[in-house]
C-alpha cells in the first residue's frame, strides 16, 4: 500500500489529504472469458481451429521483369481465389503496399522524429523528403479471364475489386493484373523492408524484392476483410496458396527466392549447378556456389543479356527474392527428422569474410531448434541475404542486416547480426507458417520468435539469457506504455520493441521456466504451433491452448502480462521468528483457556528488521474440547509438541507491489551457510491480490531470506526482496561518499 500525500495550499489555509491507493480487488485471477471472444464452431473452446473452420486460399502466377537501368520492376500476375467462406463475396480487396513509398502516404506519426536546430541531411530527407522520388504502383489493367475489365477502386494501400458476379461459397475466381513500380532507395526510409541498396564503388545494385505484387487481403471469420491500412508498422496479414513466379534479370544475376528453382539447368553455369547439386548432400558445412572471385569478376563486366529464372513454391503466404550480379552464394543441407532443408547464403563480398562463416551456420541453427520447439520445418530452402540494415522475413528466404567494415565486425555487431538471421529465419515459423494477422497483432509472431530466437542463441550459441532485460522497460512511465494487447500501429516506434519483442518474448520464457515448467510448456506449445500449422490463429487461440493442453489455469498470466502495464514488484515485507516453548518452562501456560477463534490464528506484536532478538516463544495448548465441535477423534496434542520441538518457525509478509502476481522464488539461507530454494505458485495471491502471509517451518536457523535469487521473474526492484533489510544509505551517507 503506498500512502500518497497531496497538500494543497488554498487561501493561507493548508490541507492535508492523506490519499490512500486503491486497495480495491483487481479480479487478478478471474478467467479471461469477458475479454475474449465467444468459442464457436469455427474456433473452439480449447484454442482450436473448430469443426467448421474455413479460410481463404489464393494462387498465383507472376511473370516479372526487373529493368536495372531504369529500376522498375513489371509484372502481369493471375490469381485463381477460393472462396471458402460460408458466404457469397461481390467484391475483393487487394493490398497494395508499394503505395506507401508514395508522397503524402506516409501519414504514420512521428516515426521519422521531429525537427531540431541541427539535424543531418539524411534525416532532414525522412523528415521532408527534400529528394523526391516516383514510388508507387502503376495498374495497367484489371481484367477477367477473358480480358474484361474489372472496376477498381484504389484506397490508398488497398485496392478494391468488384466482380460482374459473386463468387458463391466454394467457388474459385481467376482474374489478371498487370501492373508495375519504381522500386525506390532503401537509404530514404527508416523503415525499407525492400527496395535497392546501391554500391557506388562498383556501380551495382541489389535488389530486395518484396511486397512487390498486388496481393489478397485475409478475408476471416473475425474481422471479414483484413483491409486496416499498411502505416508501414504494423505488418501483413496473407492467404496461403501455391506461387508460380518467372522473374526475368540481367544474365549474370543470382536471384535468390522463395521456392524451388525449377530451371538451373538454363540460369546457372555448368559448374554452378555441379555445385549446387553437391551442396544438396554437404551436411557438415557451406559449399559455395558462387565464389568471391566469380562475383567480383562480374561487377565489372555487366551483361545486358537477361534470362528468366523460374520458381515454384507451394502452400505459402507470400513471396520474396534478391537479385543482384554482386551475390556471392553458399548451401548446406540440414537433416530434419522429417525434411532435408536446403540453408543458403547470399551475400555481396561487402559481407566478406563473417558472412561466409556464420549466416547459413545460422540459418541451421534456427532451422533445428525451432523444428524441435514447433514442427520440423516443412519447405525446401531456407535463404539468409545480407542487407545494410534491420532484418525481414519472407516465406524460405529472409533479408538480414549486419555487415562489417573493412573486413572487421566488433562482437557486439557479430552477435547482432546472428541474432537478426536466428530470428528471421525463426519467422518461417511465426507467421509465414502459423500464420496470425500482423497488422493487428505484432506480438504473435514478434513475441513467439524473441522466446524461440532466444532459446536458439542459449543452446547454440550459449549466450547467456535474462530477463532482467525487460526490467528498464517494465518499470517505465505507464503514462506511454501500452499493453501487448494493442494494434500494432498504435504502438510508438521506440516501444515496439521491449512491447512486442522482448516483453511477451520474456514473459514466454518465464511462462515456461518458472512458471509452467518446460514438460508442460514446451507440450503445450507444440501443439498451438501444429494445429495453427498454414492457418490463422488468433490471440485466443494461443491462450486457450496453453490451458486446454497443460491443465495449468494461466488466465491470470495472460491478463496481467498481456493486458495490463504492471510489472514484477514482489516485497518481503515482514519477518517473524517463532520457536517452540519446552514444557519444563511452560508451566505457567498449562492451564490457560483458549478461545474459539484459535484455529484461525490471531498475531502478535513482534517487529524486527533482523533475527537479532532471537525467536519469539509460543506455546501449544491442549486442544479444548470445542473446538472438535462434532468430531470425535482428537489430535494429539504432545505428538504436534514434539514435532514442533527446536524448529525454526517464520512467518512471513509479502506484498505485491508492482501489480503483477507471479510465483514466488524464495531462497533460504540457513546459519550453516546452506541454501534452500523454495517455490510457490501464483494461485498463493487469488483471494488478496496485495499481500499474504504464509508460515514456513524449517528445521534450521534463517539467516536470510531472498526473493527471486535468479532473477527469473524480472522482478524490478531487488532492495525489498530481502530480509534482513539491507541498511539503505542515507543521502549523508551518499554525500559523504561523493566527497
Ligand atoms: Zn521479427
Amino acid at each position: 500500500m503506498k500512502r500518497i500525500i497531496l497538500t494543497l495550499l488554498a487561501g493561507g489555509a493548508s490541507i492535508m489529504l492523506h490519499a490512500q491507493e486503491s486497495n480495491k480487488w483487481e479480479g487478478k485471477f478471474e478467467q479471461l472469458q469477458q475479454l475474449l471472444p465467444t468459442p464457436n464452431e469455427y474456433r473452439s473452446a480449447s484454442g482450436s481451429p473448430g469443426p467448421k473452420y474455413w479460410q481463404q486460399r489464393a494462387d498465383y502466377i507472376i511473370d516479372a521483369e526487373l529493368d536495372e537501368n531504369k529500376n522498375i520492376l513489371t509484372g502481369k500476375e493471375t490469381i485463381t481465389y477460393t472462396n471458402n467462406a460460408p458466404e457469397s463475396l461481390t467484391f475483393l480487396w487487394l493490398q497494395l503496399d508499394q503505395n506507401i513509398n508514395k508522397k503524402n502516404n506516409e501519414d504514420f506519426g512521428d516515426v521519422y522524429g521531429t525537427m531540431t536546430d541541427s539535424l543531418s541531411g539524411l534525416r532532414a530527407q525522412y523528415l521532408t523528403r527534400a529528394l523526391d522520388f516516383e514510388a508507387g504502383y502503376t495498374i495497367k489493367s484489371v481484367t477477367d479471364k477473358t480480358g474484361k475489365s474489372l472496376p477498381t477502386t484504389v484506397n490508398n494501400t488497398m485496392m478494391r475489386v468488384d466482380l460482374p458476379t459473386a463468387i458463391k461459397p466454394g467457388e474459385t475466381y481467376s482474374f489478371l493484373i498487370e501492373w508495375s513500380y519504381v522500386i525506390t532507395d532503401r537509404s530514404l526510409f527508416i523503415l525499407s523492408r525492400e527496395g535497392y541498396e546501391h554500391f557506388p564503388d562498383d556501380n551495382n545494385n541489389v535488389y530486395l524484392i518484396a511486397h512487390w505484387f498486388p496481393r489478397m487481403c485475409v478475408f476471416n471469420d473475425t474481422e471479414g476483410w483484413q483491409n486496416k491500412q499498411f502505416q508501414r508498422l504494423g505488418e501483413f496479414a496473407l492467404e496461403f496458396g501455391n506461387y508460380k513466379v518467372n522473374i526475368t534479370v540481367p544474365a549474370d544475376h543470382i536471384v535468390a527466392s522463395t521456392g524451388s528453382l525449377l530451371n538451373g539447368k538454363d540460369v546457372l553455369t555448368a559448374t554452378e549447378l555441379q555445385r549446387f547439386e553437391k551442396a544438396k548432400t554437404s551436411f557438415d558445412k557451406p559449399m559455395m556456389i558462387v565464389t568471391e572471385a566469380e562475383a567480383v569478376a562480374k561487377e565489372k563486366t555487366k551483361s545486358t543479356a537477361k534470362k528468366t529464372w523460374k520458381f515454384q513454391a507451394d502452400n505459402v503466404r507470400d513471396f520474396a527474392l534478391a537479385s543482384s550480379r554482386k551475390f556471392m552464394w553458399d548451401a548446406q543441407a540440414v537433416k530434419l527428422p522429417t525434411n532435408t532443408v536446403l540453408a543458403m547464403s547470399f551475400y555481396p563480398k561487402e559481407g566478406l569474410p563473417v558472412w561466409s562463416e556464420e549466416s547459413t551456420k545460422a540459418v541451421k541453427n534456427a532451422l533445428e531448434v525451432y523444428s524441435k520447439y514447433s514442427f520440423d520445418y516443412p519447405y525446401p530452402v531456407a535463404i539468409s541475404v545480407n542487407t545494410s540494415n534491420i532484418g525481414m522475413e519472407f516465406p524460405m528466404i529472409s533479408f538480414n542486416g549486419g555487415r562489417p567494415v573493412e573486413g572487421k565486425i566488433t562482437d557486439a555487431k557479430k552477435k547482432s547480426m546472428i541474432s537478426t538471421i536466428v530470428h528471421e529465419v525463426g519467422h518461417n515459423f511465426f507467421p509465414m507458417i502459423v500464420s496470425s494477422d500482423e497488422r493487428q497483432w505484432f506480438w504473435m509472431d514478434e513475441g513467439l520468435n524473441t522466446f524461440l530466437e532466444d532459446m536458439t542463441k542459449e543452446q547454440r550459441y550459449g549466450w547467456d539469457l535474462s530477463v532482467k532485460e525487460i526490467v528498464p522497460y517494465m518499470k517505465g512511465d505507464k503514462n506511454i506504455m501500452k499493453p501487448v494487447m494493442s494494434t500494432a500501429d498504435n504502438v510508438e516506434l521506440r516501444q515496439i520493441g521491449n512491447n512486442a519483442y522482448n516483453k511477451p518474448g520474456a514473459a514466454l520464457y518465464i511462462l515456461r521456466e518458472t512458471v509452467m515448467g518446460p514438460e508442460l510448456f514446451d507440450k503445450a506449445f507444440k501443439e498451438y504451433a501444429t494445429k495453427w500449422m498454414y492457418k490463422h490463429p488468433n490471440p485466443a487461440d494461443f491462450f486457450r491452448t496453453m490451458e486446454d493442453a497443460s491443465a495449468v489455469d494461466l488466465d491470470w498470466f495472460w491478463r496481467g502480462w498481456f493486458y495490463t502495464t504492471d510489472h514484477v514488484d514482489i516485497a518481503v515485507d515482514e519477518v517473524k521468528w517463532f520457536k517452540l516453548k519446552t514444557q519444563q518452562t511452560d508451566l505457567e501456560n498449562k492451564n490457560k483457556t483458549v478461545k474459539s477463534g484459535d484455529l484461525m490464528g490471531s498475531s502478535s506484536n513482534q517487529n524486527t528488521s533482523d533475527f537479532s532478538n532471537g525467536p519469539q516463544e509460543f506455546t501449544v495448548t491442549d486442544t479444548p474440547d470445542n473446538l472438535y465441535g462434532e468430531f470425535r477423534s482428537k489430535v494429539n496434542d504432545n505428538a504436534i509438541r514434539q514435532k514442533l520441538e527446536n524448529k525454526n518457525i517464520y512467518q512471513v509478509k509479502f506484498k505485491n507491489i508492482g501489480g503483477l502476481v507471479m510465483p514466488l522464488v524464495i531462497e533460504w539461507t540457513y546459519k550453516d551457510g546452506s541454501k534452500e530454494i523454495e517455490r510457490i505458485p501464483a494461485e498463493i495471491w487469488r483471494t488478496n491480490e496485495k499481500e499474504f502471509t504464509k508460515v514456513f517451518v524449517k528445521d534450521k536457523e534463517v539467516s536470510n531470506i531472498l526473493l527471486d535469487p535468479n532473477f527469473e521473474l524480472a522482478d524490478t526492484e531487488m532492495e525489498n526482496n530481502t530480509f534482513p533489510k539491507k541498511p539503505q544509505e542515507s543521502k549523508f551517507d551518499q554525500f559523504k561518499k561523493g566527497k
